[in-house]
Parts: structure tokens; sequence; C-alpha cells
């Protein structure tokens, strides 16, 4: 044989020989043009073009009849567009819109309260056979869908006969009968692979010259089973304990479902999504567990307890503290005193006294030398701490500053200088500030309130050489346990579930816009007995998209309705000293009702206001309706929370805020809420990496993320360092995904 036969053959095994880390653009289908579009979507080897997971299957076992559909099913139906139609909803000219289908059993409306994407409803035409998937709503008696996909619908498409047919997320210059066939056809060029492998054919030809590393790798493997087209890569031990599908074979199965476990793929029971699944978490945990081993390897200052100056704090207090306050700084005080740092996030609902904790947890680092800071998310609230500090640490002899943005630059210096010297115990500020140019004679202490979005990258940037400082998280926004488990899996939690004795709960309703006249009629006899209240907005400026009512402008109409009053307004365009001003005079009675945006969300304290307006409630996510809410119900009077709801809100919608009439725990209504929402809005970003699994629902999947978590973990304890032999192939797949978050 000559050398470009070899040459060729060579050529020819590479197209052949499909790994998962083959270019997409070797897949038959894909053209440069394709692969461009794939390309963009991340998606740029075989793997990554396989775990485009279906979003669902479509059923297609039977035929659906419109008249057969019941609330609550999700569904996929055949039938034909009857009407399409746009109507007026509320004022300002805003729409929704009705695709009406029908077929010979009967016809249920599509409703759309906005457009999907540019040109949704355009490319649909009356008489059109569609293919309409999505969830059955019923809506004052009648069965609707809301929002639903439609999709033009292929008579003899290919996949027709199949029972299930998986459904991928779509994108506009794919349809998804092409994404289906360039699956299939991947998968199948992994098979060839696979077998020509198994037979251990022909690799004594092709095995020399400095052929790609690709192709030598793989032909030289028929004895060593390890180096197969794609193979599993987590541990066997993991596998069997957890009792996990092969990888090759849930990917297989995932995108090709077998007939007989239809049912299990389309309540993501099936032991391919689980296998997936568990994946999916097991990074995620794995980056936590990783990064717990690291944190409990760096050397922190042994905080000693020396109960004198706490204990002054505590018997100055005009009220006792609970419980849940006394168990949260116990475990503090015990973290403090080990010798790597704490990374400890207290959780506690809105006025649970999280402060007095963290006071006292300062008091202990301070006693014994070390320096603390205590980070914020707004200046009206370092303000607010800085205030309370005053009054209840300087007494004690601790030496308190504050740091802000609007300070005089000397006023700045002088307070890096003290920092610098070990003059300053405690420094107060944003934590902008604090990260920046402030250095530290001794930081032993990292207090940050309300936080909760205070990253773990921001905590590792704080981690110093040398030595780390202890970390102090608290947060009034509650997450349920299952997701805190994930967002905070790298953190030990205590929990403050107990409020302070006497607290009256805040009578809270839901009514309609219409009802204004009442609203503020109540209002000005409240404020005419001496209280003060809130009325909140959700956005500061008009917005053409959105017709919401906005602070500005109501603020005038209010100031009207209210003339014997001093209102003020408050909103995040603000400069931040006439937001200290306007909060202040607030705080001090001056101003009997103030007018905000969602900016006095946070931590403000002001016990004299007893009643909390907020317009628009439905535009709110729960959670941050209850913190708002949180601002009233502080002082000894009863206190009231109005949620008002706009025009044309979705029953729905409604449902929604009611929840809020009937709870008043945060744990509770954050459960609902994330039930209701689901996990990528309620945290309201992408960034934290939850929302970003493909298949994965934390709350569905919970039992699956607690065998992922074990599984991190127990892999770490045993090999912190991912250095055993049988763990290669899960550290080299978790390099590649590290490279992918990074990429
Ligand atoms: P949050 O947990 O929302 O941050 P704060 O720390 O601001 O709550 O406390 C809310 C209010 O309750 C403050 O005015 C604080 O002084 C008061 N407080 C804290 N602990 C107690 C307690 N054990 N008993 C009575 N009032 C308390
Ligand atoms: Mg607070």
């Amino acid at each position: 044989m000559d050398l470009l036969t070899v040459h060729q053959q060579c050529i020819g095994c590479e197209f052949m020989s499909t790994t998962i880390d083959t270019s997409i653009q070797y897949i038959k289908g894909v053209g440069p043009k394709l692969g461009a579009v794939l390309a963009k979507r991340g998606v740029r080897t075989v793997g990554d073009l396989l775990e485009w997971y279906p979003r669902t299957y479509e059923d297609r076992r039977r035929m659906r009849e419109i008249s057969s559909l019941k609330a609550g099913q999700s569904v996929s139906l055949v039938a034909e567009i009857a009407s399409i139609q746009s109507r007026p909803m509320g004022g300002r000219g805003r729409k929704y819109h009705v695709v009406v289908i029908r077929d010979s059993s009967g016809q249920i409306p599509c409703v759309y309260f906005r457009i999907p994407h540019k040109g949704y409803f355009e490319r649909l035409n009356v008489h059109d056979r569609v293919r309409v998937v999505g969830k059955v709503i019923e809506y004052r008696g009648r069965l609707e869908f809301h929002h639903p996909e439609i999709h033009h619908f292929q008579e003899g498409g290919a996949e027709v006969q199949d029972a299930l047919i998986p459904l991928y997320t779509q994108t506009e210059q794919m349809n998804p009968t092409k994404l289906r066939r360039i699956i299939d056809s991947a998968l199948m060029a992994l098979d060839v692979t696979d077998d020509s492998q198994k037979q251990g054919n022909s690799s004594a030809i092709l095995k020399p010259r400095g052929s790609r590393n690709e192709v030598s790798r793989i032909y030289t493997s028929s004895k060593d089973m390890s180096d197969r087209p794609w193979e599993e890569f987590l541990p066997q031990w993991m596998c069997r304990d957890f009792d996990l599908l092969d990888w090759p074979r849930a990917l297989r199965e995932i995108h090709q479902p077998p007939q007989e476990s239809a049912d299990l793929f389309l309540s993501f029971k099936a032991p391919a999504q689980r296998r997936i699944i568990f994946e999916e978490f097991f990074w995620m945990e794995l980056a936590l567990a990783l990064r717990r081993a690291g944190v409990k390897r760096d050397l922190a200052p042994s905080i000693e307890f020396h109960s004198s100056r706490v204990e002054q704090l505590t018997q100055e207090l005009e009220f006792q503290l609970t419980q849940a306050q006394w168990r949260a700084f116990t475990e503090i005080r015990e973290d403090l005193h080990k010798d790597y740092p704490m990374h400890r996030l207290v959780q506690g609902d809105v006025g649970s006294g999280k402060t007095l904790v963290a006071l006292m947890a300062a008091i202990q680092a301070i006693d014994s030398g070390a320096q603390v800071s205590l980070m914020v998310p707004t200046e009206i609230l370092a303000e607010q701490h800085y205030a309370n500090c005053r009054r209840r640490l300087q007494p004690l002899g601790i030496k308190v500053a504050l740091l802000v943005g609007q300070m005089t630059a000397s006023a700045k210096r002088e307070v890096y200088e003290r920092l610098e010297s070990g003059d300053l115990d405690l420094v107060i500020g944003t934590q902008a500030l604090i990260q920046s140019e402030v250095r530290f004679k001794k930081l032993g202490l990292v207090i940050v309130d309300e936080q909760h979005r205070f990253g773990v990258e921001q905590r590792m940037n704080l981690r110093g050489k040398g030595f780390s400082p202890h970390f102090l998280l608290m947060t009034a926004t509650p997450i349920p346990r299952s997701l805190a488990m994930t967002v905070y899996g790298d953190l030990d939690i205590s929990i403050i579930d107990e409020l302070p004795a006497g607290r009256k709960a805040i009578a809270t309703r839901v009514t309609f816009s219409s009802k204004r006249n009442l609203i503020w009629d109540f209002v000005e006899k409240q404020v005419r007995e001496g209280r003060q209240a809130y009325v909140v907005y959700p956005l500061v400026e008009e917005s053409e998209k959105i017709d919401l009512m906005n602070a500005q402008e109501e603020f005038i109409q209010l100031k009207d309705r209210f003339p014997q009053f001093a209102l003020g307004l408050l909103h995040g365009k603000m400069k931040s000293i006439e937001k200290d001003e306007v909060m202040s005079r607030f705080r001090s009675g001056e101003i009997q009702i103030l007018v905000s945006t969602t900016v006095i969300e946070v931590g403000v304290d002001v016990p004299n206001a007893n009643i909390m307006v907020i317009e628009h409630s439905e535009r709110f996510g729960l959670s941050q309706l209850h913190q708002l809410r949180g601002r009233v119900g502080r002082g000894s009077y009863k206190s009231y929370c109005i949620l008002v709801l706009g025009h044309a809100v979705s029953p729905e919608s409604r449902q929604r805020v009611e929840i809020m009439e009937k709870n008043s725990d945060g744990f509770k209504i954050a459960e609902e809420d994330l039930a209701l929402r689901g996990p990528g809005e309620f945290l309201g970003t992408r960034q934290s990496g939850l929302a970003g699994f493909k298949l994965g629902n934390l709350l569905r999947d919970l039992s699956i993320l607690k065998n992922a978590r074990e599984a991190a973990f127990k892999l770490i304890s045993m090999d912190p360092h991912l250095q055993k032999p049988e763990h290669q192939k899960v550290r080299t797949q978790w390099e590649k995904k590290q490279l992918q978050f990074i990429g």
C-alpha cells in the first residue's frame, strides 16, 4: 500500500471515527451555513449538539381532539386556524392577540398577552394546518391556551409515525425537523465509530504516521475500552451507588426515546433523563464542593469570644433577644473561633432582627483586635446602619465610620487612613467602596447585609493572600431550602425563624385601581392620626412599551389629593445625596407620605410608618412584595399593606398576588413564588447559573439534586484534587466544562 492510500484512508476514517468532540461540520446535513448558525448558539461539536436536549416530547400515540381537552393538560394537537385577531386590552393602546383553532370536534382560543417574537402572527393564515403545543387553562369557565407554540404542520413529515417526538427550543433559522435529522445523523455516526472500534479492525494499518491525534487514539484503543467515541466518565462507584444509566445510552434515549418508556419520558421520570439531570446538577455541586474544600484550606484569624462587651450590648437593649437570634449568634461565635474562614449565611424574615446578631459578631471580632467591615447594597441602608451602630456601639468604645460615595475626598481619605492604621474598628459602606481602595490593618470579619446576590466570586476576591477574613452574609430574601442548597451550597446557613414578641400581623388586602378613592381616604385617616405611609410604584419613568403608572407623575397627582400633608419622592435615578435627604426627612416624620420606587425595598426601618400601598402589585415577585410589606409593621401600630392591581390583570396574576393576603411567612411565600415562576424568574438572574440547567428543574428534580450534591461532596472528600486514576475521566470532563463556562 502506498502512502497516498494510507493518507486517503486516514481522511476517510476521520469521517468514520466520529467522537463526541468531533466538529459538527463533519456531520451529514450540516454545511457551513448551518454550522455557522449552530456555532452562534454555542454548538460546535457533536457533544454540544447532543446536549441540545429536547425541551419536552410530543405524544403522537393518540391523536387529540379539541373536545377532549381538559384544564391543566399539556398537549400537542393538530388543528386548523379559524381566526386571528388583535383586541384592545385596557387603555393606552395595549392589545392582546387571539388565534382560534378548530378541528372536527370543536374550537379553542390561543391567547397571547404579548407577541412572542417578531412576525409571530404574520406567518399564520386562516385555514392553515398547525400544530399547537401548550397547556390548557380554564378561564371564566372556558378552556384556552395561553401563549402556546404554534408551528405549521407538515403533512407526511418523516417522523409522524413515531410515538414520542422530541421538541427542541425553537430557533429562527432552523426548523425542528432539520434539527432532529442532524441529531439522528450524529447519533448514527457515533454508532459507526463505536462498532468499528468494537471489532478492533484495521488498527494496524491506520495507526502509524503522525496521523491526527483523534484518529490514532481511537484506533489504538481496541484493547483499552477507555477511549470509546463516547463513554461514561462518572466514576463507577457513583453510577452504582446512585443507580445511573450509562451516559451514551442516556444521551441516545433522550433524543430517541424508546417507545415502551414513553410515559416516563413525558413525566421526566425516565432513567435517561435522570442521568442527564443528575449530571447537570453534579457539575454545579462539584464546583461548590471544590470551593468549599478550598475555603477550608485557607487560614483565617481565630477569633475568641470574650463575653463582656457583647453582654453590655444585650443588657442595654430595650428588649430581649429571641431564641433564634441567640442560636444564630452561637453558631457564628463557634465559626469565628475556627482557624479557617467562616462563610455563613443568616437567613431571617424581614424584621427578625438580623442586624443585632451581626453587631454581636462584630463586637466579638473587634474584641479580639480585628477590624470589621459591614457592606450594604444602598447608601440609604448604609446611613441607617451607621446611625444604629453609633447608637449601640459607640457607648461601648467601639470606633465606627461611614464610607459612601457622596462623602468628600478628604473625608474618605481620613477613613482610609484610619482603617490602614488600625484606628477604626468598624466601617460601614456600600460594597463597591469597600472592595476598591480600602486597606485594612487587620480585617477579620466581613458582614454583608441584604445582598443575597453578593456572589461567590466577590467573596473569593476578598480572600486575602496568607489569610482571609470571616464572612457573614445576611438576607431577608428567604429562599426555599431546596434552592438555598444550590445558591448557597458552599455556605453554612443559620435561620432566624422567629419574630420578636409583640409583632402584629400586617393586614393585607388585594384590591383594584378602581377603588383608588377608598384607598386614599384610608391613607388620609391614618396619616391624620400621626402615622406615615409608603406608596410604591414599579418604575421611575414612563416606558413606551409598558403603560405603568410612574412614580413621578403620580407624585404630582397625590400632592393634589393630599394638599394638607408633606409628600416626598424617592427613586433610583435621584442622586444619593437627594435620596438620603428625603429618607431622613421621612424617618424624622417630616415627610408623611413617601412616594417611591422599589429603592426602599431593602432593610429600611421606620417604625412609625404603618401603611404600604403597592401599585401594580402584579408586576412584582411575591418575595419582593413580601420585602416591601416588611417595611411596615415595625412599630406598635396596626399596619396595613394594600396591594393594588392594574387593569387587565390576568386571573393567574391576581391569584398570585392574593397569596400575600393569606401568608405572612416569608419562607412559605418564597416557596409559592418559586413554584409559580420557576427558579430562573425567582432568582431574577441568569448569572447565578441556576437558570442555566438545560433539562434539570430544581423544583421537579429536587431528589436528584440531593443525590448529585451527595455524590459531588463524597467525591471531593475521597479525592480532593481528583488525582486518583479512577477519577481522571470525570476530571477531564470537568475541565472541559469549565472551559465552556469561561469561553
Ligand atoms: P431585619 O432582620 O429585617 O434586618 P432588623 O435587624 O432591622 O431586622 O430589626 C428590625 C427591628 O426590630 C429593629 O428596630 C430592631 O431594633 C428590632 N429588634 C431586633 N431584635 C429584636 C427583639 N429581639 N425584640 C424586639 N425588637 C427587636
Ligand atoms: Mg436588615
